[in-house]
C-alpha cells in the first residue's frame, strides 16, 4: 500500500521515471535498428562499430526570453475596443506568437501591475494595466512572468497580490513575488526530463528611513520578504541571499539554474560595474543562465567565467523593450524600440546526467507603432522575416521600413556571438534549427504545426 503524501509523490515520480526510461529504450532501439538498417545502403554510411550504449543520447529544452513588457497610457487607450467596452492586447503579439511557440518555455518581464480598474488605469510613472494583457501574454505563448521589478508596488501591496492572481487565473506563473500564503516566489520545472530552476530579482530604489522601496514607494515591512530584491548599496548582504535561493533550487532538484535580473542603467547599451560584479559572483555560485532587463535597450551577450575558471555563465545583460511606447520622437533615445526573443538550448546527456547549454540564438524584434483608421496600432515585428515581407507586416511607409531595417542592423551589430570559453567548447553540440555562428542568426520560418 502506498502511504499518503510523500509515498504517493514518490510513486508518481517513479511512474514518470519509468515512462522516461521507456522512451529512452525506444530511442535506443530506434537508433540501434537504424544502425542495422544502414549497411543495407553501403553508399550512405560506414556501419559504426559501436553499441547502442556508446551512442550519444540527449534530452533537450529550448527556453525563450524577452525583456520588458511595458504599457504606457497611449497603449492601453489604443487597445480599448468600443464595440465590446473591453481592452484587448492580442494584436500586439500577433506577429511574434509563432516564434514564441517554438520554445518549450517562454519568459517575459511584466513592467506593470494589474491593480484593477477601480483605482484607474495608468502609465508612467505608476503603471496599472487592464487585466486582459495577461490573457494576451498567455495567448502569445508566455509561461513564466517576471513580477519583480522597480514597478512591482506601483499599485501598492494589494496590486502585487492582485497581479499574481490575475496571472494565475490565466494559467501564467509569477516569478519574483509571492502572496503571504505562498511558500515560494520561484519554481523548479521538469521539462522534457530536465529540471530547471527559475528565480527573479530586482534592484531596490534607495531606502527611505531605512525602509525598502521600489520606484520610491515604501514596501510595507511585513511584506518585504514577498518581493525578491537586492540593494546596490548592500550587495554584501544581497548576494548571499541569492546564493541561499540557488541552494534551495538545487535542493528541489534543479539541474540547471536560470536567474532573471532587473538591473543596470536605463538607456545604457553596456553593462555597468554592478551588473558585472553581480554576474561574476553568480557565476561563482554556479548559475547557468542570466537574463537581464530594465535598461530599456539591449545590452551585449557574454559568457562570464567564475573566478576559478570552472564555470561559464551565459549572460544576456539586457533584453531591451519587448513592448512599449518609448519612441524616438518622444525620448530622443536611440534603441528603445528594439528588442529580441532569445533562445537558449539546454541539453542533458542521458548517459552521464550532465546538463549544459548547447547553443543559443536570437530573433531581433521591433515595436511598430502606426495609425490605422485614426487609431494607434502597436505590433511587435519579427525582423528576420519582416524585412522580406513589408506589406504582410503592415510596413507601408518608407519611414517605417527604414526604422525596421535600422533596428535589425543595430541589434545584429550589438549581439555579436561571444566565443565559448575554453573548456566549454567540447560540450557544445551542433544545435539543430538554431543558428550558431555568424553575425546574423536566422530563425526558421514559424511552423504552427510543429507545436
Ligand atoms: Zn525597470
Amino acid at each position: 500500500m502506498i502511504p499518503k503524501g510523500v509515498g504517493c509523490c514518490l510513486a508518481v515520480k517513479r511512474e514518470k521515471q519509468r515512462e522516461r526510461d521507456k522512451k529512452q529504450i525506444h530511442k535506443i532501439a530506434f537508433i540501434f535498428m537504424l544502425g542495422l538498417a544502414l549497411p543495407v545502403f553501403p553508399g550512405l554510411v560506414n556501419a559504426p562499430d559501436r553499441t547502442a550504449a556508446d551512442l550519444p543520447l540527449y534530452s533537450e529544452v529550448i527556453i525563450a526570453a524577452v525583456g520588458d513588457v511595458m504599457v504606457h497610457s497611449p497603449q492601453y487607450k489604443a487597445q480599448y475596443r468600443q464595440e465590446t467596452g473591453t481592452y484587448d492586447f492580442t494584436n500586439n503579439f500577433r506577429f511574434i506568437k509563432p516564434y514564441l511557440l517554438r520554445a518549450d518555455l517562454a519568459l517575459a518581464n511584466l513592467e506593470t501591475t494589474f491593480g484593477g480598474e477601480a483605482i484607474g488605469y495608468s502609465g508612467f510613472p505608476r503603471f496599472n494595466t487592464p487585466d486582459s494583457l495577461a490573457g494576451a501574454l498567455k495567448d502569445a505563448g508566455f509561461n513564466l512572468i517576471i513580477t519583480a521589478n522597480n514597478h512591482t508596488v506601483d499599485t501598492g501591496i494589494n496590486g502585487v497580490f492582485r497581479t499574481i492572481d490575475v496571472l494565475r487565473e490565466r494559467g501564467l506563473q509569477a516569478i519574483g513575488t509571492r502572496k503571504p500564503e505562498d511558500e515560494k516566489s520561484y519554481i523548479v520545472k521538469d521539462i522534457n526530463g530536465i529540471k530547471i530552476g527559475f528565480s527573479a530579482y530586482t534592484f531596490e530604489t534607495p531606502r527611505v528611513s531605512g525602509k525598502k522601496t521600489l520606484n520610491g514607494i515604501i514596501v510595507p515591512q511585513e511584506y518585504e520578504d514577498l518581493i525578491d530584491t537586492f540593494s546596490y548599496q548592500d550587495l554584501g548582504a544581497g548576494l548571499p541571499k541569492i546564493k541561499e535561493r540557488i541552494e534551495a533550487l538545487r535542493e528541489e532538484g534543479a539541474e540547471f539554474i536560470v536567474l532573471y535580473l532587473h538591473w543596470g542603467e536605463e538607456y545604457q547599451r553596456e553593462p555597468n560595474r554592478a551588473q558585472r560584479k553581480i554576474a561574476s559572483t553568480l557565476a561563482n555560485y554556479g548559475v547557468d543562465l542570466i537574463f537581464g532587463s530594465h535598461p530599456h535597450v539591449l545590452q551585449p551577450i557574454e559568457y562570464v567565467q567564475s573566478d576559478d575558471g570552472s564555470k561559464a555563465t551565459l549572460v544576456f545583460f539586457s533584453l531591451g523593450n519587448f513592448l512599449s511606447n518609448q519612441r524616438y520622437e518622444r525620448l530622443k533615445k536611440k534603441y528603445t524600440e528594439d528588442g529580441a526573443i532569445v533562445y537558449v538550448e539546454v541539453k542533458k546527456d542521458l548517459h552521464t546526467g550532465e546538463v549544459f547549454i548547447a547553443g543559443f540564438s536570437y530573433l531581433p524584434t521591433w515595436v511598430h507603432k502606426y495609425t490605422k483608421k485614426q487609431r494607434l496600432v502597436y505590433e511587435i515585428l519579427p525582423l528576420n522575416d519582416t524585412l522580406g515581407n513589408f506589406e504582410y507586416y503592415n510596413l507601408l511607409t518608407g519611414e517605417s521600413i527604414r526604422r525596421a531595417v535600422n533596428s535589425k542592423r543595430n541589434t545584429v551589430n550589438l549581439f555579436k556571438k561571444p566565443p565559448l570559453p575554453v573548456g566549454q567548447q567540447a560540450r557544445a553540440l551542433p544545435a539543430a534549427g538554431l543558428e550558431r555562428s555568424g553575425e546574423e542568426p536566422s530563425i526558421p520560418p514559424p511552423d504552427a504545426a510543429t507545436k
